[in-house]
């Protein structure tokens, strides 16, 4: 093997392992990805059973446009790989009084709906727009795997801090939007926004408001076939490029010895300069041998996720539905404190409102989520029939149906399997949480501190969680493995 060998291991195939993957295949480098599951996705997996069709994680589609990047950078149409539709109502939001409003594709509609909940649509869209300008300059300035402390940075970060102002940086999100909006069913969809990087929006910092940006203004979509799509699409554009796929391989130590990686799995050891882990931060460290020093405290949320398959179909539904609990506070708090979640928001998304192939005729394929912590030992069995029988109870209130006897099928995904089926640490959804300033600034890097053959991409590193920003830190941290070199 010599210094100027193209040759490249990527470990996991998951999001943003096949987009590393894809972009480094596609320059020239010969590729192989060391998978421990026998197929393709990661989180963003399959599960057909029962002639029901459920993807196993991610189910909101967001920021598109950067998940193709990885096939425009391959010269391909990524239209001729997967393809999607904007959503009209985006999510179904219902509260303890029983009463919902609809947050739509469309702003203004939005704000229509709002202010028939008691919020002046000026007030709303004047918050939009000023969290928009926000974005649009945070997308360019923070959300770069690789930021550079030069000119442009600079002149960015300042426009940034001029439009945000100070106080609103470090004000916690829910604090804030209390103060702009004073409407707490409001306060409760803006507030939620927060989940989705795994934090508190009663400790993360109110810029992390431009998130509701991405969703009510950029857009939410669905993809054809289902969120797997683009697992299978990112799969086929690496099989085009060249890449080669180990499945059944799974990565039981990582050592560097002699300035290269000596990667093994029950069956072989893997030479290669350089290494590219796709597989959790912190279990890649665990791989390593290093020491880890991380509580819960730190960690995103797990979650846990019943997947039924149910005998009767619910108009009143949508594609994504949230119900949320009595008292948002108290539920965070327990999540961070490991208390038991006496009250839990209940996600449920519906695909077969878009695809009628994901479940049978008259049927419906529920992906019931909630948040939980990132603690693997603290949802024992008993803690989760517990909460299925919470939710089941919850739901059935809200339906006005007994749903316990409309469930022909059932899997549930535990923070537990989901460290056994993609490596997640602790069951954590995005590594670290955002609950300070601090964390964010601080959230792990794409290169590896002291090897700098080491990068590491997906949903626990920069720029962050969720499948478009795990696709970005993919092929950013590929492109700075290509420019390093040239
Ligand atoms: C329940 C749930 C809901 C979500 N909802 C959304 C959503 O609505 N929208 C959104 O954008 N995102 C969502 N996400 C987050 C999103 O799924 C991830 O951020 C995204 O898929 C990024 O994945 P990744 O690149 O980090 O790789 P991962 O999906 O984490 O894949 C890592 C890969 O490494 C492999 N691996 C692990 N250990 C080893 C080993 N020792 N040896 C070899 N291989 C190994 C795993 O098998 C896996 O294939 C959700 C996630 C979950 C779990």
């Amino acid at each position: 093997m010599s210094s100027k060998d193209k040759s490249l291991v990527v470990l996991g195939s998951g999001i943003g392992g096949m987009a590393a993957a894809s972009t480094l295949a596609f320059s020239g480098y010969n590729v192989t990805i060391l998978e421990k599951c026998s197929t393709f996705g990661g989180k963003a997996g399959l599960l057909i059973k029962e002639g029901f069709n459920f993807d196993t994680g991610p189910s909101l589609l967001t920021l598109p446009d950067w998940i193709d990047e990885a096939f425009l950078f391959c010269n391909k149409n990524p239209r001729d790989y997967y393809s999607y539709e904007k959503l009209d109502i985006v999510t179904r939001y219902y509260f303890s009084d029983k009463t919902f409003v609809d947050v739509c594709g469309n702003i203004e509609k939005t704000a229509d709906h709002f202010e028939k909940i008691g919020l002046d649509r000026k007030v709303f869209l004047d918050y939009m727009s000023k969290w928009n300008e926000i974005y649009d300059v945070s997308e360019k300035t923070f959300l770069s795997n690789n930021i550079k402390f030069n000119k442009v940075f600079l002149s960015n970060a300042l426009e940034w801090l001029k439009k945000s102002s100070l106080k609103d940086i470090y004000l916690p999100m829910a604090k804030y939007n209390q103060r702009e909006l004073s409407n707490q069913k409001i306060e409760l969809i803006m507030n939620r926004f927060a989940t989705y990087t795994g934090s508190s929006p009663y400790a993360t910092p109110a810029f992390m408001n431009q998130l509701g940006v991405v969703e009510m203004m950029k857009g939410a979509y669905f993809p054809k076939g289902g969120i797997h799509s683009i697992s299978k699409a990112l799969y086929q554009l690496c099989l085009n490029v060249g890449v080669k796929f180990n499945f059944d391989s799974a990565v039981s130590n990582i050592s560097y010895v002699k300035n290269k990686f000596k990667i093994s799995t029950k069956e072989k050891t893997y030479d290669s300069l350089k290494l590219v882990s796709n597989i959790d931060f912190f279990q890649t460290q665990k791989l390593l041998q290093r020491n880890i020093n991380v509580s819960t405290k730190d960690l995103s949320t797990s979650c846990v996720v019943f997947y039924w398959g149910v005998t009767k179909e619910f108009p009143k539904l949508k594609l994504h539905n949230i119900i949320f609990s009595g008292d948002y506070k108290q539920e965070f708090n327990d999540i961070f404190n490991c208390n038991d979640i006496a009250d839990p928001t209940i996600y449920i998304n519906i695909s077969s409102k878009m695809d009628k192939t994901h479940a049978p005729n008259g049927c419906e394929n529920w992906f019931v989520m909630i948040n939980v912590p990132a603690k693997i030992s603290l949802i024992t069995n008993k803690e989760l029939n517990r909460l299925r029988e919470l939710i089941i109870k919850k739901l059935s209130i809200f339906v006005e149906e007994n749903i316990a006897s409309l469930i022909s099928f059932e899997e549930i995904l535990t923070p537990q399997k989901l460290h056994e089926n993609t490596g997640s640490f602790e069951g954590a959804l995005y590594g670290e949480n955002q609950n300070s300033f601090k964390s964010i600034i601080n959230r792990k890097k794409n290169q590896d501190k002291k090897l700098k053959n080491l990068f590491y991409v997906g949903g626990t590193v920069r720029p962050g969680g969720g499948m478009p920003l795990a696709a970005k830190s993919g092929i950013d941290t590929a492109k700075m493995i290509l420019k390093d070199e040239s």
